[in-house]
């Protein structure tokens, strides 16, 4: 497999599972001339298992607006570069768009090597509907915006899609469940690919009810899915 010179390869990693990574990313990061990662030390940890030790640079939300230029510099120089975040796939919910925005003026070819997602991954297992869905990326930390955004959702059709911290999740649940009614249904998708991962739908009282319960399903990282409202 080669690799294109002057190409930004936007590249999935695993969210849990070290296995979950094609052959192709695989053989892409061992053969870019350069690898942006969010944290280089967070991703060594992937590379070493893969045996891959190229030269790495750190490419985050504090560093993106300088580095942005020095990275299409380096692609406009003919330079390989793969783009990788922490977990899954760059630029959702996760740094990279202003790159790819970049090189796309820059008119240099951005090559995508699909991989691991949460919000697909807890969707695909959801068991709600998936012909039509809307991401709505991290809820808001802020109780007011949280739930004015969540108002601002009562008459979504679509199933939504939410990323949740941990340590919001009590309050995320008790916010769908008042915004949504305890019958509406969804989903909690916790710990994707992991040794804890437990995936479970039902109505949101239910859940909101199971999860106070157990403080053990309190823990790790979480997507939410939730049903649209049914249209008539
Ligand atoms: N770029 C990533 C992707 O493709 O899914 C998302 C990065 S975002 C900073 C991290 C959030 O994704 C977590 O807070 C959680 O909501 C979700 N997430 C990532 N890995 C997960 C996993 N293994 N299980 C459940 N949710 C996960």
């Amino acid at each position: 497999m080669s690799v294109m010179s002057g190409v930004l390869y936007v590249v999935a990693t695993p969210i849990g599972n070290l296995a979950d990574i094609s052959d192709r990313a695989i053989a892409i990061l061992g053969k870019v001339d350069l690898i942006a990662a969010e944290d280089t030390r967070h991703s060594r940890r992937l590379l070493q298992h893969y045996h891959i030790s190229g030269p790495c640079v750190a490419y985050h939300d504090h560093n993106e607006a300088q580095t942005v230029d020095r990275l299409i510099a380096t692609l406009g120089e003919g330079r390989s570069i793969a783009l990788i975040s922490d977990a899954g796939t760059p630029s959702i919910s996760d740094p990279g768009y202003r790159l790819t925005r970049a090189a796309h003026e820059a008119g240099i070819s951005v090559v995508p090597v699909a991989g691991p997602c949460a919000l697909v991954a807890a969707l695909s297992a959801s068991g709600l509907a998936t012909d039509r869905f809307c991401f709505e990326g991290f809820l808001d930390a802020r109780a007011s915006a949280r739930r004015r955004r969540l108002e601002a959702l009562v008459e979504e059709p679509r199933t939504m899609v939410f990323y949740a911290s941990p340590h919001r999740i009590l309050e995320a649940l008790a916010d769908l469940r008042a915004a949504f009614g305890d019958d509406r249904r969804a989903c909690i998708a916790r710990e994707l690919s992991k040794r804890f991962e437990t995936i479970r739908t039902a109505p949101l009282g239910e859940l909101h009810a199971w999860m106070l319960a157990d403080a053990d399903q309190q823990r790790g990282e979480f997507v939410l899915c939730v049903e649209g409202r049914a249209e008539a």
